[in-house]
C-alpha cells in the first residue's frame, strides 16, 4: 500500500483536486502528516475525506517497536513499516540538537565484510516517504514541531542501506525534509554516506542541493579495499577521488572520508600514510572510527592507543581528522545489528 508521506504539498494539491476537495485541504493535510500524525488522527477534515485518504494509503508509514537507550544517551529504534518489514534508526543528543542516523533500504546489497545490514541481503528499497517518516516520527516523539520548532536539527543517511543504490527516492526524500513548508532541515546539515557508487556521486554533485557528502573509504589502496568491500572491484578509488573533487568543485563542500579502523587490516602506519596522500589536495576531513564488532564477523576492532596513534600519524602530514567516538557500543550500536535481532528472533 502507498503512503501519503511519499507526497509533495504540490502532489498533495493534484490528489485533493482529483478527490474533488478544496485546494487549502492539501496544506492541513501536509502539516498535520508532518506533525507526525497518521491520517486517522487529523482532526480538522471530514471523515469523508479521511476514508477517501484511507481507501489509498496506509494510516501510519511506519511505527517504532523498540527503543535500546545507551548509557551514553543514544537511543537507537526499530521500526516497522506498513508492510511488516523492520528498519532500524539511531538517536543522537547533543547540546546544539539532535542528530538522527535514518535508513535508505531494508537490508543492504553491498555486502562490506564489516557491517551487518548486509547480513541478509537486500529485502527493498525504502520510498522517499519511508525514509522522511523516520524524521517525522522521532520529531514527534522529541516534542518537536515544524520549521525552526523542529527537534531533529541534522538528519544521516548512515543507517541500514547504501543511499546512492536507492538514488531516485533518496533525492526526493532530500527535497521533501528541506521543503519550507516543512520540518525544513536544511541540505547542508544532512550528510549522505556512501560505499562510493561513482556514477551517482556525479549525479548528487549535479542536483544542487549542499548536503554533506561523506565517502565509507576504510582503506588507503584498492588491494585491501577489495578485501572488505565488495564495490570496490566495481570502482577504484582513483575513480572515487575524481569524483569527490568532483562533488567539492560543484558544491564548496568540504568532503568527508569514513575509515573504520580494523586491526591488522588496515591501520598500519604505511597506510596511514597512504591514506593522507590520497585526500590531499581539496579540503576533506577523515574520520576515524574504531570498528564496531559484529557477531557475526571475524574482524577486530583496535584499541584506543592504536586508534589515537593513526590519527597522530595523519596529523603529522597535516590531514584534518578526528575519532568518533564510539557510539552506543552497548545497544547493538553498528549499522544492522538490532534490526537483525528482531528479524532473527522472529524467524525462529
Ligand atoms: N552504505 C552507506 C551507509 C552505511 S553506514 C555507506 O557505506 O557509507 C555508515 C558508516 O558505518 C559507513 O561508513 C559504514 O561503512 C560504517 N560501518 C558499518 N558497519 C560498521 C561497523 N561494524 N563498525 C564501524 N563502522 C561500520
Amino acid at each position: 500500500m502507498q503512503i501519503i508521506q511519499d507526497l509533495s504539498l504540490e502532489e498533495l494539491e493534484v490528489l485533493v483536486n482529483e478527490l474533488g476537495e478544496a485546494k487549502f485541504r492539501a496544506r492541513q493535510i501536509y502539516d498535520n502528516i508532518n506533525l507526525g500524525k497518521s491520517i486517522s488522527a487529523i482532526s480538522n477534515i471530514s471523515k469523508d475525506l479521511k476514508e477517501k485518504l484511507l481507501a489509498r494509503f496506509a494510516d501510519t508509514p511506519l511505527e517504532i517497536i523498540t527503543t535500546q537507550e545507551s548509557k551514553d544517551g543514544t537511543k537507537k529504534f526499530a521500526y516497522r513499516l506498513s508492510d511488516g518489514n523492520i528498519i532500524e534508526g539511531v538517536l543522537m543528543s547533543y547540546k546544539y540538537g539532535h542528530t538522527l542516523c535514518v535508513s535508505t533500504q531494508v537490508g543492504c546489497r553491498m555486502g562490506c565484510k564489516f557491517c551487518a545490514s548486509t547480513l541478509g541481503g537486500l529485502a527493498r528499497n525504502l520510498t522517499a516517504g519511508e525514509i522522511l517518516a523516520q524524521v517525522l516520527t522521532v520529531n514527534t516523539m522529541l516534542g518537536g514541531k515544524l520549521g525552526k520548532h523542529r527537534a531533529i536539527t541534522n538528519v544521516v543517511l548512515m543507517g541500514s542501506g547504501e543511499p546512492l543504490d536507492n538514488f531516485e527516492n533518496v533525492l526526493k526524500f532530500l527535497h521533501l525534509v528541506s521543503c519550507e513548508k516543512g520540518i525544513n532541515i536544511s541540505p547542508r546539515n544532512i550528510s549522505v554516506s556512501t560505499c562510493g557508487i561513482v556514477p551517482n556521486i556525479y549525479k548528487l554533485a549535479d542536483a544542487g542541493l549542499q548536503v554533506i557528502l561523506t565517502i565509507s573509504l576504510h582503506a588507503p589502496n584498492d588491494e585491501i579495499r577489495k578485501t572488505i568491500m565488495p564495490i570496490a572491484n566495481k570502482y577504484s578509488i582513483a575513480e572515487i577521488m575524481k569524483a569527490a573533487k568532483y562533488y567539492f568543485e560543484q558544491t564548496g563542500r568540504r568532503v568527508v572520508f569514513e575509515y573504520a579502523l580494523i586491526d591488522g587490516v588496515n591501520n598500519t602506519h604505511e597506510c596511514a600514510d597512504e591514506l593522507s596522500a590520497l585526500v590531499k589536495g581539496f579540503p576533506t576531513h577523515v574520520n576515524l572510527i574504531p570498528l564496531n564488532e559484529v557477531e557475526e564477523r571475524e574482524l577486530k576492532t583496535v584499541t584506543r592507543k592504536k586508534a589515537e596513534q593513526f590519527s597522530e600519524w595523519l596529523k603529522k602530514h597535516g590531514t584534518s581528522v578526528t575519532i568518533r567516538r564510539t557510539i552506543a557500543d552497548d545497544i547493538d550500536g553498528a549499522c544492522g545489528q538490532l534490526r537483525n535481532k528482531i528479524v532473527n528472533k522472529n524467524q525462529t
